[in-house]
């Protein structure tokens, strides 16, 4: 059998019959009488499914029972135009090869599992229409990503996931330690010496690589950094993970309204791609999930963003008469509720909030001439509230200094950050897009544990 080359079944349905072919996959159902079976196959080169045909007279049943769902197998026969609906080939079988069996006990033998069930089986739900739609998905996007930042220019810089930095401020840490916890070394003082832990120092996971990547901004111009973020916060809501992918571009030269030109520049080429390159994905999510995705889709690359200061913002949201569950007063710190209203009620299209209270936002942004407000800039897209956080940074070393004083942050570990300032500061921005916040957008998933292959949340790390 091995005389033919395999070919993928996305290939296969495009290409035109009346040839030998072999194409390998995993058996999605099996159907027919004692004249004809038919088995579609899937090998997760597209969401469709290839018909095989086996005529009876040429196998016995004997041959056709290890051919069950779930299991996997290789096929060799005729491509031949189809006589039923719904396909325009399919392949009249000579010969199967069965390379892995699967019992009834296969979890997935029937279509229309929950998606909560799903998630028990992380480990085979790529095998699902579903999550084969969400995983190429996501594949696309993430080379989406590097072609529009490697076509603008901006370099690809690899920032630690083990940091020492613990001031960040972006959220709770997961501690990295090699020291024994039934017996740590302790100092004098009866605290626990980690001078003697692998690093010589207290190391966490990383909540963003925005402070090196700061660091390669200023040499390098334009950089951004694609990787895994951690943050122990235990907050079990929809839009959270504890271990998710961040793109955070930073940009030497760049005051805010650049980093807000750039961030809705990206979000479009991004959605752009899924609609250019993933239609029969997105198609299916749409009919499955949520009518109205791809108009919604569609709709955020025709219009220009909103852009309001938060001060606005505020005020809108004291006015619209609307009782929210959080209260809305100036030095707030906006929630989810108040974000979707304006986006999803008020404006009807995606909003870029800038100018927030510095007390809400983090020590590195710049402080506006107002001394109250800050040049942060929140992107906010319908159904998901927050998707991007990004901001001008404060690039003057006395004022960055004092800032850090006065939220009596410890500053002896950021000293290579301060010596940006010190050396050859200039003004820059940046953001941090969460990679599965615009896979929520761009899928229509609602849930974020359905957007990445093993979702890790709090009491869950399985798999
Ligand atoms: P939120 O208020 O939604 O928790 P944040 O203000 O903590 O977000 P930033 O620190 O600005 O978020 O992080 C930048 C981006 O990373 C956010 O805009 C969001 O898209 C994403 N993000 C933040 N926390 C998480 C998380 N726990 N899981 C998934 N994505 C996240
Ligand atoms: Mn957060």
């Amino acid at each position: 059998m091995e005389s033919v080359r395999r070919e993928k079944v996305a290939a296969l349905l495009k290409s035109q019959a009346g040839r030998k072919v072999l194409a390998k996959g995993w058996v999605r159902t099996k159907r027919g009488n004692k004249n004809v079976a038919f088995t579609a196959l899937n090998d997760g080169s597209t969401i469709h499914n290839i018909q095989i045909v086996c005529e009876m007279s040429r196998f016995t049943d004997e041959m056709m029972r290890p051919v069950t769902t779930g299991a996997c197998i290789g096929v060799t026969g005729t491509l031949v135009e189809s006589q039923g609906s719904g396909q325009n080939v399919e392949i009249l079988a000579d010969e199967i090869t069965v390379y892995g069996t699967a019992d009834t006990s296969y979890p997935l033998q029937k279509k229309g599992h929950s998606l909560e069930f799903l998630r028990e089986i992380a480990h085979l739900r790529p095998r699902t229409n579903t999550f084969g739609a969400v995983l190429r998905i996501r594949h696309a996007m993430a080379f989406a990503i590097h072609k529009f930042f490697n076509d603008k220019g901006f370099y690809y810089l690899h920032t630690p996931l083990i940091t020492a930095s613990d001031a960040e401020g972006a959220g709770a840490m997961f501690q990295v330690t090699c020291l024994d916890l039934q017996n740590p070394p302790k100092k004098e003082d009866g605290t626990i010496d980690y001078s003697k832990d692998f690093f010589a120092r207290h190391t966490n996971l990383t909540v963003s690589g925005q402070l090196e990547g700061e660091t390669g901004a200023l040499a390098l111009g334009e950089i951004y950094t694609f990787g895994p973020t951690f943050r122990a916060e235990n907050s079990n809501t929809p839009r959270h993970l504890a271990e998710f992918w961040m793109v955070e571009p930073e940009m030497a030269f760049y005051e805010i309204e650049d980093n807000m030109d750039l961030a809705e520049e990206f979000i479009k080429y991004l959605v752009k791609y899924a609609l250019d390159n993933c239609m029969d994905d997105l198609q299916f999510l749409n009919d499955m999930f949520d009518k109205e995705l791809i108009t919604r889709l569609q709709s955020v690359i025709s219009t220009e963003f909103a852009r309001i200061s938060y001060t606005e913002g505020v005020k809108i949201l004291e006015n619209s008469g609307r009782k929210f569950e959080f209260p809305v007063y100036w030095g707030a710190d906006l929630q989810s509720e108040h974000e979707r209203y304006l986006v999803e009620e008020h404006f009807k299209k995606p909003v870029i909030m800038t100018d927030y209270p510095k007390d809400i936002k983090a020590f590195y942004m710049k402080v506006n001439p107002d001394n109250k407000t800050v040049r942060g800039m929140d992107v906010l897209f319908p159904k998901i509230g927050e998707i991007i956080g990004g901001s001008q940074r404060e690039e003057n070393y006395e004022k960055l200094q004092n800032r850090i004083k006065e939220l009596g942050m410890n500053a002896d570990s950021l000293w290579w950050y301060m010596d940006t300032r010190k050396f050859g500061s200039a003004p820059h921005s940046g953001f941090g897009l969460g990679f599965e916040r615009l896979l929520l957008f761009v899928t229509g998933m609602s849930n974020i544990r359905d957007v990445i292959p093993f979702p890790r949340t709090p009491k869950s790390a399985e798999f």
